[in-house]
């Protein structure tokens, strides 16, 4: 049986840790070509070269020049990106009163310029091939239901994604679809920074338990090929209930 990302390339950022990572596995198993990305070149990340058979771009992504470098150099290699996951991210919290503009920027910097810059890189690769499949990574804390009054500058920054995804998708379809997921709690890295109230809401999901990164992964990886051929400008929420919960 023919995978339905053979012959596919899919390029990931973040895909050196987490959800990133995870998609990274399963997008192979489902026959992609898949092109990781971390922000340094790590034993670990090679040795994920290697065994996943793919190749690899190294770049912060908050850095415009660097990120549309990488993408031209592994173009002019691989020759096109048919999918574009947007999966880079971080977490921090300040309070609000005391949070610096240098917070402030640090989000957006990583989670939303990020996004831009890897959408700048790409589209016009995707606009010449006539097709394309833009996956965003956002958040429960980007929609106003479930927005963190702890960390506020990652919630906005997280909402800005999903704004401009909606924007990207009218801008350029037909040919180029764009969606964004949004996760709930998922058991990464970042799990590491939630103290007990967050935990005490993570378990309040109706499904009473947080999400394995390869649960995203699926969802990521719906959007990102034909199968969902009729969905562009969508957010997809992905929290095992959280929303429902109301808690
Ligand atoms: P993670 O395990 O902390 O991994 C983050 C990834 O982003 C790593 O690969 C990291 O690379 C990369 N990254 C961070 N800053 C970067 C930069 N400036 N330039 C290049 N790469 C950078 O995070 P995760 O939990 O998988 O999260 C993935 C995405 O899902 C994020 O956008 C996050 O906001 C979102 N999300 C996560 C959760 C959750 O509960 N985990 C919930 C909702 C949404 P390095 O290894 O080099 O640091």
């Amino acid at each position: 049986m023919k995978s339905f990302l053979e012959g596919k390339i899919v390029l990931i950022t973040g895909s050196s840790r987490g959800i990133g990572l995870s998609t990274a596995k399963l997008a192979t198993q489902y026959g992609a070509k898949v092109i990781l990305h971390g922000r340094t070149n790590s034993a670990s990340l090679k040795k994920l070269v290697r065994d996943l058979k793919a190749d690899c771009i190294i770049c912060d992504v908050s850095n415009q020049k660097d990120v549309l470098r990488a993408v031209k150099e592994i173009v002019n290699k691989i020759g096109k990106i048919d999918v574009l996951i947007n999966c880079a991210g971080i977490v921090a919290v300040e309070p609000f009163l005391k949070s610096s503009d240098d917070h402030w920027l640090e989000l957006f910097k990583v989670n939303f310029l990020g996004t831009v810059h890897f959408c700048q890189a790409v589209i016009p690769y995707m606009q010449k091939a006539k097709y394309g499949r833009i996956v965003n990574v956002s958040s429960v804390r980007g929609h106003p239901v479930t927005v963190s009054n702890r960390g506020m500058a990652y919630s906005v920054s997280k909402a800005s994604v999903i704004n401009l995804t909606a924007a990207l998708a009218k801008e350029y379809a037909p040919e180029i679809a764009v969606n964004v997921v949004s996760p709930g709690f998922v058991n990464t890295d970042m799990a590491k920074t939630w103290n007990e109230k967050v935990w005490q809401q993570a378990k309040s999901a109706l499904l009473g338990r947080i999400a394995e990164p390869t649960e995203i992964a699926e969802v990521i990886l719906f959007l990102a090929n034909d199968k969902s051929s009729f969905i562009t400008g969508q957010t997809i929420v992905v929290d095992g209930g959280y929303t429902l919960a109301g808690k």
